[in-house]
């Protein structure tokens, strides 16, 4: 494969939902054609674990990629990142540009976060294929990309050697069959950390009674066990100060990976949603449901609640629950 062509990856759609399906096979169908780029189909992003081929594609592409997947931009770049496959964050125009909120001088928020480690010099794009119905603005996106990452070779921001990439030696190129590509995987359910917005406090390890969390090498917080999160449970994702901690599949945008600020055009607090009290009671909650599933005691408020929390009155819920119940209503 050669390094000036673009890899575009399609990611399915859990089930066998036939519009989804269309959406992605015209997509396909139409991006096959187009000189320049490789198209590849690879099951549910989030469902991938280390073994499966789609993963193993993925981490073999070199240069430039863009990802089509059935998630926020934000949480399918970062679940990338997690499992290894590196670069840096492609804004697309399909999506509406994420809400900065000024300070009081009216400059933008620096970001906080500790930001990736290692990372490539080449670019990532993540398309959400929930935002257009149609596949022609997809298509349209895509070319957009090319023209934009041809433009950064042309110009000498761009990269011709592997060493200027910041990758590994090359390996030969090995061949995928599509039917393993496409072999799909068991649902898998864990959180996605956006280290744009992690701050490396720790209160998610304090928090998680069930080993999900640790450090790396560096100190940094990582999700070590990704497979001992309990499913359809986000409540470390209210512990974050940052709103760092994302579950992709979780039906409520501000936790599933939405741009911070901006929830589906909602105006919203979110530190009614994450980090207030309100959020902690609910984490509380949550957790306890979980660590009664496995045949232990509920432990409420008494462990791993942020010190932030610990000297305000707990406010009466019925902001939050109105605020939930609209959210949960959205149809993303
Ligand atoms: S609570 Fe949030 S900001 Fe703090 S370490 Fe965990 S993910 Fe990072
Ligand atoms: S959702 Fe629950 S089990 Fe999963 S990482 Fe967060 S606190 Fe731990």
């Amino acid at each position: 494969m050669s390094r000036q062509r673009l890899t575009v990856v399609l990611s399915q759609a859990q089930g066998k939902n036939p519009g989804r399906r269309a959406l992605e096979e015209s997509i396909a169908a139409a991006l096959i054609m187009e000189p320049g780029l490789d198209v590849s189909i690879v099951p549910y992003l989030y469902d991938l674990d280390a073994e499966h081929t789609g993963r193993l594609f993925l981490e073999s592409v070199q240069g430039d990629m863009v990802v089509l997947a059935w998630m926020f931009p934000r949480a399918a770049f970062w679940l990338l990142d997690r499992d290894g496959i590196k670069g840096h964050y492609g804004d697309n125009q399909i999506a509406p540009p994420a809400e900065v909120e000024d300070d009081e001088d009216g400059e933008p928020e620096p970001p906080k976060g500790i930001g990736a480690v290692d990372v490539p010099k080449r670019w990532i794009y993540c398309l959400d294929l929930r935002d257009h119905k149609s596949h022609d603005i997809y298509i349209q996106e895509v070319r957009r990309i090319a023209a934009e990452c041809r433009e950064r070779r042309a110009a000498g921001n761009g990269h011709t050697t592997m060493v200027e990439l910041g990758l590994p030696a090359p390996k030969p190129q090995p061949s995928f069959a599509s039917e393993q590509l496409l072999k799909q995987p068991e649902r898998r359910w864990y959180p996605v950390i956006d280290y744009s917005r992690c701050t490396n406090c720790m209160e998610c390890l304090d928090f998680c009674l069930f080993g999900v969390y640790g450090v790396d090498n560096l100190d940094r917080l990582i999700v070590e066990n990704q497979d001992s999160c309990k499913r359809g449970c986000p409540a470390c994702s209210r512990v974050c100060p940052e709103q760092a901690i994302m579950f992709p599949d979780y039906k409520t945008p501000a936790i599933a990976g939405a741009p911070v600020g901006n929830i589906s055009g909602l105006k919203i607090d979110l530190s009614k949603l994450f980090g207030g009290g309100d959020a902690m009671a609910i984490a509380a909650q949550e957790r306890d449901r979980e660590l009664l599933a496995d045949g232990r005691q509920a432990v409420g408020l008494t462990v791993g609640i942020p010190k932030r929390q610990s000297d305000k009155p707990q406010e009466p819920k019925d902001d939050l629950d109105k605020l939930m119940d609209a959210l949960d209503e959205l149809e993303i």
